[in-house]
């Protein structure tokens, strides 16, 4: 830290990324990301960019793949916002909507209490119930930004709409966050819901289910007025956060669903194989809706497993938070990826 940096950001812990190895070929389980290229006709369509037109700024209102996300989604481009990855909305959302206070989950995606002590937002911080699920009724009335990752991460675990739902009317005076980032594994989007309600915010993003991870893109559905306030936030920061070229990719992206939706489907199917798998050598997998797995077999320590997996070449993401220390999260790969996991870790137990 220099003397120079403001002090109020002197305790600040950052986010720690998932591990993106450079040193060896990894089996990489460990960032949900997607182990399918983007579609034959993204690939194309990136092949037949014009390079030198980088030299021109994108178009900050990202008007034609709003146009082609209302489209997808059944809702007007007024009510879409586009930015550099779904971090980026989080991060606008806490800037935004966080004046009287943040309620998340214990155990959920990590970026949140970031988010909150970066905007010095004071944060309820909601426990699990103890088979790790959500109960929708302790975040009834709080009246605060509620942010919740559904399906949830590292979990899996979703609520359902209308649980979600009625997160939204017991707290007409404050935005309900619902991150979707892992909503196309077999949950239910609540994007239905944003025409009911104007504090309903969803985010969601391309890094998972479209292949696209490296591009940088995720967008939000809401309300025109909460779209407003972010794109408040976004043009007083970057107004040219998202570049030209993952622009184009975005729309093709929308263009190939039939390519993502089968590969959302093989990677459901290889889910299930997993669980079957990893339940035939003792483990506890809990009931994913997500591109991942949240798995611990009793008697072997999860950080052992995890580092005796990355000696044998796989990654997997261990967290060292005291409820989840005995669990490893897995993203689920090809079906090869996973074999050799399987194979992997049968040695090591
Ligand atoms: N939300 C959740 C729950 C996540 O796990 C992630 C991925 N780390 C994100 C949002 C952010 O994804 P991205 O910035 O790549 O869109």
């Amino acid at each position: 830290m220099s003397r120079f940096l403001n002090g109020k950001f002197a305790s600040l812990e950052a986010y720690t990324p998932g591990e993106q190895p450079q040193d060896m070929q990894y089996v990489k389980l460990n960032t949900n990301e997607s182990p399918y290229p983007p579609a034959p006709q993204v690939l194309k369509t990136l092949a037949e960019q014009d390079i030198a037109d980088l030299r021109l700024y994108s178009d900050p209102d990202c008007a034609v793949l709003k146009r082609a996300l209302a489209e997808t989604y059944g809702v007007e481009k007024e009510n879409i916002f586009v930015s550099n990855g779904s971090d980026d909305i989080l991060n606008f959302a806490f800037m935004a909507f966080g004046e009287n206070g943040a309620a998340y989950p214990d155990i959920s995606y990590g970026f949140y209490p970031v988010f909150a002590r970066l905007h010095n937002i004071e944060s309820t911080v909601v426990p699990l119930k103890e088979d790790f699920s959500i109960d929708p009724t302790d975040y009834h009335g709080l009246n605060k930004l509620i942010v919740i990752a559904n399906p949830n991460a590292p979990t899996g675990m979703a609520l359902t709409v209308s649980q979600v739902e009625s997160i939204v009317t017991s707290n007409q005076d404050s935005v309900v966050l619902i991150d979707e980032a892992y909503v196309d594994f077999g949950g239910t989007s609540c994007v239905p819901l944003t025409k009911k309600y104007d504090n309903l915010l969803v985010v969601m993003t391309y890094s998972k289910s479209r292949s696209m991870a490296g591009a940088r893109l995720g967008f939000a559905i809401g309300s025109s007025r909460l779209i407003q306030d972010l794109d408040l936030l976004k043009y007083s920061t970057n107004p040219y956060n998202v570049n030209r070229l993952t622009l184009t990719l975005g729309k093709a992206t929308l263009d190939a669903a039939d390519y993502y939706r089968e590969k959302c489907a093989a990677i459901i199917e290889t889910r299930a194989y997993t669980t079957r798998e990893l339940e035939k050598l003792g483990f506890a997998v809990l009931p994913s809706t997500a591109n991942f797995i949240f798995a611990k077999k009793d008697g072997v320590d999860g950080g052992y497993i995890y580092e005796q997996l990355k000696k044998r070449g796989v990654l997997i993401r261990h967290f060292t938070k005291q409820r989840i220390k005995d669990y490893n999260r897995i993203t689920i790969g090809t079906k090869e990826q996973m074999d050799v996991f399987l194979e992997k870790l049968k040695e090591i137990i």
